[in-house]
């Protein structure tokens, strides 16, 4: 019997010559103060969206010192035209922004902040916190109706559980076999964190008119047979109705999708909209405009706007 169901397993888990070829990219590392490590997965030079998720950073894991002094220390700083999509797999952040939401964020929680027509925001590893600090940082790219809308912060305590084969998913954004996130998001979009024990394995359903893109977050982990160190990103192209990952160690990973983004739009810094509305916010915040507000408890403390590149290169 259990013989006959791992038959099965490995049926439904083989390639299929049909299918389109997944395609694998190494992500950007870069070093943040104190010794962490980031690896921006988007955007590549190759490719800059995946659905409307315009940025993908994996951060750490990185042991903290008793200080917290190698933590995350980001002072405030603005966004426009775009909602950050905040996920731990371990330690906590304190966020802080200019609606006055001071929250912080622990494992398997949720932090949505939508910039919309404009917020501040400062990042910290809060004074009480545990020995690491582990997460992803994402961004999604509002649509072109929704870019002007109003700043809004949510957490989300709790997010819908359910299992696809031997993998237990967490829900973070969008739909997934019955369940529903609690997230606000404005294009059509998906965010699950999987987590396999060592030779689990699991067909996941996708949604076939979804592009998608998958990141291994600790152990190792194969995307339908195609190994997926940590710092790569596979992608995988409309039409697919499911993908098969294995765990060859213990395994998170994590995966985003969403419908093909339609909205032509420019990212620079902080920013997602059109070049004059990067320009206007590039102004406003280096004047310390209103529209930004402020972060409490950091006094005039703010990171300048560079200057644009097509304002320098014009
Ligand atoms: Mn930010």
């Amino acid at each position: 019997m259990s013989n006959m169901e791992r038959e099965h397993e490995a049926t439904a888990c083989a390639a299929d010559p049909a299918r389109e070829a997944i395609i694998t990219y190494t992500a950007r590392d870069s070093e943040l103060g104190g010794g962490l490590i980031i690896r921006r997965a988007l955007p590549l030079r190759e490719r800059r969206l995946i659905g409307p998720w315009c940025f993908l950073d994996h951060f750490g894991p990185l042991a903290l010192d008793d200080a917290g002094r190698a933590g995350m220390h980001v002072g405030p700083h603005p966004h426009i035209g775009l909602q950050t999509v905040t996920w731990l797999i371990e330690g906590e952040v304190w966020h802080k922004d200019s609606l006055g939401s001071d929250m912080v964020i622990r494992p398997q929680q949720l932090n949505v902040m939508t910039a919309g027509r404009g917020i501040s925001h400062s990042e910290e590893t809060p004074a009480d916190h545990g020995p690491m600090m582990h997460g992803v940082q994402l961004w999604v790219a509002l649509p072109r109706a929704e870019a002007h809308r109003e700043p809004a912060f949510e957490h989300h305590a709790a997010l819908p559980h359910h299992t696809a084969g031997d993998a237990a998913l967490t829900l973070i954004v969008g739909s997934h076999d019955g369940q529903t996130s609690p997230a606000t998001v404005y294009w059509p979009a998906i965010c699950l964190d999987g987590d396999m024990p060592q030779g689990g394995e699991a067909v996941v359903p996708l949604d076939p008119s979804f592009e998608h893109g998958v990141i291994t977050l600790t152990g190792a982990l194969t995307i339908d047979g195609v190994a997926l160190p940590i710092g790569q990103l596979a992608y995988l192209g409309p039409g697919r109705d499911e993908v098969c990952v294995r765990a060859e160690a213990g395994t998170r990973w994590f995966l985003v999708g969403g419908a093909p983004f339609e909205d032509e739009i420019t990212m620079w810094w902080n920013f997602v909209g059109t070049r004059a509305e990067i320009e206007a916010a590039t102004d406003e915040w280096n004047a310390r405009d209103a529209r930004f507000g402020t972060v409490a408890g950091w006094g005039d403390a703010y990171l300048p706007a560079p200057a644009t590149p097509w304002k320098r290169q014009p």
